[in-house]
């Protein structure tokens, strides 16, 4: 499991030959809480706009933040899932700069004393290798509010429900090396807070949000300049977004230009990347510890409860896979990206043979649930149901041919595979006087053939399996089929 062979295949030709692309990213993922980091207005998604606002939101004077404890369980949950350093003194600092959607004039965040330090994160990737990507701190903050420009042809209205909304910035190492590597961090990062239940993931409600840090290099030279690209909030826009970008700064450079560090927007109906704004205008923030809220000092006990409640992580599960049901990394990481999916596949699994099952969830099952735009929770099959058709094949009642026919009916009817194997009258034909009169039937209609096979002709013998499945309506078994056909044919 060396990472070398991916890192070659991942280099980009440019004119003046070949170039590496260096990625960190910077997620930003919403707390899964009741109430916000600093007070106790609600934090649903879809409100009305300023429905859910607090003083303390909406930066009233006087008014005094309190730490929620449950949005700092939250984190250390998160930091526990990432094997990360969990610190048990950290600060809020005052992040200060004018926007019209933040009141207060500051944002309360973590600058040099973060809640959670060093971790990391295993990628499995698609040709069976692993990499592991460093995760150098994750940091508690506030969201701002959010300014809405298309109300009105005149004003710009301002929704404080995110105002005070609690935020964890998660920042990796500059270790990715490739779009597909960016894809695959953000969303393995994604299983990660799902599992534990510490951010929902709806990147199309903003739950996570990236800003994707992009530089590009000779291999083995020191790390080019990187450019930021901020707000990104898809998986898609995330590959498309570090493909363009690279792309761009290969080009300046081998056109004999610089890069300069700048932060950039996506634009997604585009597809490319544009100037926002430079490092030279970039924010002084005079970051300074908030008078209002003290050091926070974890108990060490109350962390260690954490850590032994925390539920089977998807790497966990993945080795459980691999180990208790014979699965491939690839195909283990596959089914436990999604919990519904490792959940069901299980279910469909148990007391069955597990390559089998899996072959089945992400052959046939993800195939016709893609097709029709459906998650696993809205299959038509259930996994008892896909069980009873796998146990169908795994008896010899029905071939892997024909199951994949039974399975078409029970997605389309919701009849379970017995029922259809029944009506249809589907079962398998593994009778050997029976299978033998076909094959003698065969034998008598291809005299020629068969002078040519004893002849040496042994290419011949998938004809004959063909035309015995054929005779027989497809139902033959063909492991006895080629037994009795060997016996016969050797005359
Ligand atoms: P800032 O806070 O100014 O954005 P950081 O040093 O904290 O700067 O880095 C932010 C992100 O940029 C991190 O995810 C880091 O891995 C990434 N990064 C740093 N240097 C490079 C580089 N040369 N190329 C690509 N990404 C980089
Ligand atoms: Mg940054």
């Amino acid at each position: 499991m060396t990472a070398n062979k991916n890192l070659q295949d991942n280099l980009i030709r440019g004119e003046t030959g070949d170039w590496e692309i260096v990625i960190g990213m910077e997620v930003h993922a919403q707390v899964l809480s009741e109430s916000k980091l600093f007070s106790s207005a609600a934090t649903a998604f879809g409100a009305e706009p300023n429905a859910q606002v607090s003083f303390v939101d909406a930066a009233m004077p006087g008014m005094l933040p309190v730490i929620n404890k449950k949005c700092v369980e939250q984190a250390v949950r998160t930091g526990l899932g990432i094997n990360a350093k969990i610190n048990l003194h950290s600060v809020f600092d005052r992040k200060n700069y004018f926007y019209a959607d933040l009141p207060s004039g500051y944002q309360i965040s973590q600058f040099k004393d973060p809640i959670v330090g060093k971790g990391q994160i295993e990628l499995d990737m698609p040709d069976g290798s692993t990499r592991t990507i460093g995760i150098t701190r994750l940091h508690l903050e506030q969201d701002a509010g959010k300014s809405m420009h298309d109300q009105s042809p005149t004003e710009s209205y301002i929704d404080l429900n995110r105002s005070g909304v609690a935020l964890m910035e998660i920042v990796s190492e500059p270790d990715l090396r490739s779009s597909e590597e960016a894809g695959l961090y953000l969303k393995k990062l994604r299983t990660i807070l799902r599992y534990l239940g510490t951010c929902d993931g709806n990147m199309d409600e903003g739950s996570m949000r990236a800003d994707v840090n992009v530089s590009v290099r000779k291999p083995g030279d020191p790390l080019g300049t990187r450019c930021e690209i901020k707000n990104v909030n898809s998986m898609r826009f995330v590959v498309q977004a570090v493909e363009y970008e690279a792309r761009r700064q290969i080009e300046i450079i081998e056109g004999g230009g610089v890069i300069k560090q700048e932060t950039r927007l996506f634009d997604n109906a585009k597809g490319e990347t544009r100037s926002m704004r430079s490092k030279e205008e970039a924010h002084d923030y005079r970051y300074f510890p908030d008078p209002d809220l003290l050091p926070l000092i974890l108990d060490e006990a109350w962390v260690n409860h954490i850590k032994a409640t925390l539920p089977e992580l998807p790497d966990d599960r993945k080795n459980r896979y691999i180990k208790d049901f014979g699965l491939t990394s690839y195909d283990a990481g596959v089914l436990v990206a999604e919990k519904d999916t490792a959940v069901y596949f299980e279910n469909a699994a148990k007391g069955r043979e597990g390559k089998l099952a899996a072959n089945w969830v992400m052959g046939e099952l993800f195939g016709a649930l893609n097709k029709e735009n459906k998650t696993i929770s809205e299959s038509p099959v259930s996994a008892d149901a896909l069980g009873g058709l796998l146990d169908l094949i795994m008896n010899g009642t029905i071939s892997g041919r024909t199951a994949k026919e039974v399975f078409e009916e029970m997605y389309a009817s919701g009849k379970p595979a017995a029922k259809i194997v029944e009506e249809k009258g589907l079962q398998q034909v593994s009778d050997v006087g029976e299978l033998e009169k076909a094959i003698d039937d065969v034998i008598a209609q291809n005299p020629d053939k068969v002078a040519e096979y004893r002849g040496g002709k042994d290419k011949l013998f998938g004809f004959f399996v063909g035309q015995v499945m054929k005779n027989t309506g497809g139902k033959a078994n063909p492991g006895v089929v080629n037994d009795l056909l060997k016996k016969k044919l050797a005359g």
